[in-house]
Parts: structure tokens; C-alpha cells; sequence
């Protein structure tokens, strides 16, 4: 096509990107103006179970956002644009707020709220953090932060600072999507955490690939010796589920106990009217 037109691949591969650059900037917009507006933002629950007897422990926040025009757009595509733009720090303070305002009541141990890098490395982090826990009332040993691996072992920045301050006060860290980053299984020691999330593409292959279970069979032997608890992400079938019991992993979360889904929809499932958390009924998640 690029000859037919007379045109050069380079040419065409530079419309791509400017296309592609003017998207962005729209899209860069969109989110800046949706900020002043919050009602666009809506944070989701996914529930987190202990994986012997499949109780309800906590859940995690997922920020949805439904944009004007275009509907519901992913987080992997406008959690990246908010951290280049310098967006995310009110984006996070908006989940964090109103994660810990909504899940204050829940009969759970562990509200789970996702933190990008970018909001770590800010001096002023750890302070928002104590602000919007004593605003809410919601009660620091409840909190669980998940952070990357680049979070963790980012030297330069707060990151550090803001950690040690955090734990001070009692919240807690998960390091999210294990095994996707630059770690080796060595540094699971040095690294300042109470829990590892194994990355969903190591349980996928469950069942089918022997290679992913010995992986995730040693993971989660270095976590127990280190003191570690282990929670399993993307978590499908029975199979994936039966197998991670067996080979000692604590927690499962997954499409097979249960989807994100709105607070309301989480309270009615799970919660009922006394509020006492209830076993996974696989099969009645809400869509
Ligand atoms: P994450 O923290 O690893 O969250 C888990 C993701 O896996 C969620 O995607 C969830 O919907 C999805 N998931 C859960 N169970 C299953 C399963 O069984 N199968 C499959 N295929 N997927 C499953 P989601 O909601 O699209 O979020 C994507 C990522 O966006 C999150 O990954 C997190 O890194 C980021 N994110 C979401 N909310 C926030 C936020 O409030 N702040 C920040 N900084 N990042 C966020
Ligand atoms: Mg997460
Ligand atoms: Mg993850
Ligand atoms: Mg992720």
C-alpha cells in the first residue's frame, strides 16, 4: 500500500505516530478535565480469599474509568498517560479515599490499593497517606499497598522514605504481579514486604505446563522461609485453585471466586445483610 501510493513506509510509520501522539494528547485531556469532574472515576472490588476453606479476606480497588465519549476505558490504558502527566497523584488520592471510606465497614482484614512508582517517589506521599487514614477513620493495619518491583528497588526519589514511614504506621506492602519484573527470587529477602501477588501469566499455563508449577511451587517455598505471605492472581479454573492449595499458596484471587465489580454488587454478594463475610459460591458472580 505504501508504494501503491506513492508513499515511503518511513512516511506512513510517521503519520502512525502522530496520529498516535494527537491521540494522546485527547485522551491526556480528557483525563485532566474528568479529574474535576470525579464522577467519570469509579473504583471496583475484586475479593481476595484465604485459599484453605476459600473465606473472603479482603478486597482490592480497581479504578474504573467511564469516559464521556468512548465508554469504559482500561486502567493499563490511562493509569501509564496519568503517571507521565503528572495525574496519578490526584487519581490515587481519589481510589485511596474513596477505597478507605467504602470498605471501612466490610468485615475484612485487608483493603489491597494498587500505588504506582511515580506517587511513592513523591515526598509528600507518605503524609497524604496518614491524612486521608485519619480522614476516613480507616484503620492503618487494615491497609495493604501494592507496589512494582521498580518501586521497590527504586533508590533515588522517597520511595524508600515513604515506605519506612508507612510501616512505621502500620500499612502493610504486597509486591504486585511477582515475577514480571527484574528480581530475582534471591532478593525476595531484602525486599521490605509482607506479601508477594504471583503474576497471572505463571498460574495460566496450570494444568497444562509443568515448568509454571515448579516455578510457582519454589516462589512460594522462598516466600514461607522468608516470612512471606503468598496470594495467587488470575486464578480461572478449579484446577489452577485445587493445585495452588495444594502446594501451600495462602491466598487466590481470580475470576473463579469472584470479578471486580461495584461496591454494592460486592455487599449483596458477599456480605448480605449482617454483613458476615460468606464462603465463595463459584458460579453467582455478579458480571
Ligand atoms: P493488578 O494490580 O495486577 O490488578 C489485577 C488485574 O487483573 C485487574 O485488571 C483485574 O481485573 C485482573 N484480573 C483479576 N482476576 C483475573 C483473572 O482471573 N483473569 C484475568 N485475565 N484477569 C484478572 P484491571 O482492573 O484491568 O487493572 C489492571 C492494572 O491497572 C492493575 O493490575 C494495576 O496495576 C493497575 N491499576 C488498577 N487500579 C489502579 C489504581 O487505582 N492505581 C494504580 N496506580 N494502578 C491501578
Ligand atoms: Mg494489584
Ligand atoms: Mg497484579
Ligand atoms: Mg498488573
Amino acid at each position: 500500500a505504501a508504494k501503491a501510493n506513492g508513499r515511503s513506509g518511513y512516511a506512513i510509520f510517521k503519520d502512525d505516530m502522530e496520529a498516535l501522539i494527537v491521540e494522546r494528547r485527547a485522551l491526556e485531556r480528557d483525563l485532566r478535565s474528568a479529574l474535576d469532574q470525579p464522577g467519570q472515576f469509579e473504583v471496583h472490588y475484586q475479593p481476595l480469599f484465604e485459599a484453605k476453606g476459600r473465606t473472603l479476606v479482603g478486597v482490592e480497588s480497581l479504578l474504573r474509568w467511564n469516559h464521556p465519549t468512548r465508554g469504559r476505558v482500561g486502567p493499563d490504558a490511562f493509569i501509564p498517560l496519568a503517571e507521565e502527566s503528572g495525574l496519578i497523584e490526584a487519581l490515587g488520592e481519589f481510589v485511596l479515599r474513596q477505597a478507605c471510606s467504602t470498605a471501612k465497614e466490610w468485615p475484612i482484614r485487608t483493603l489491597a490499593v494498587n500505588v504506582s512508582a511515580a506517587e511513592l517517589k513523591s515526598p509528600a506521599y507518605a503524609m497524604r497517606v496518614a491524612n486521608i487514614l485519619m480522614s476516613t477513620g480507616f484503620s492503618p493495619g487494615r491497609l495493604e499497598l501494592e507496589v512494582t518491583e521498580t518501586a521497590m528497588s527504586d533508590t533515588d526519589g522517597h520511595c524508600q522514605a515513604n515506605i519506612a514511614a508507612l510501616r512505621e504506621m502500620g500499612v502493610h506492602f504486597a509486591l504486585d504481579d511477582f515475577g514480571t519484573g527484574f528480581s530475582s527470587l534471591g532478593r525476595l529477602q531484602q525486599l521490605d514486604v509482607d506479601r508477594i501477588k504471583i503474576d497471572r501469566s505463571f498460574i495460566h499455563g496450570f494444568g497444562t505446563d509443568n515448568g509454571d508449577e515448579a516455578i510457582v511451587r519454589a516462589i512460594i517455598h522462598l516466600a514461607k522461609a522468608t516470612g512471606l505471605k503468598t496470594t495467587a492472581e488470575g486464578v480461572e479454573t478449579e484446577e489452577q485453585s485445587r493445585i495452588l492449595g495444594k502446594i501451600g499458596c495462602d491466598e487466590l484471587q481470580g475470576f473463579l471466586l469472584g470479578k471486580p465489580c461495584e461496591a454494592a454488587a460486592l455487599e449483596e454478594r458477599f456480605f448480605g445483610a449482617d454483613r458476615t463475610p460468606t464462603s465463595a459460591k463459584v458460579g453467582g458472580m455478579p458480571t
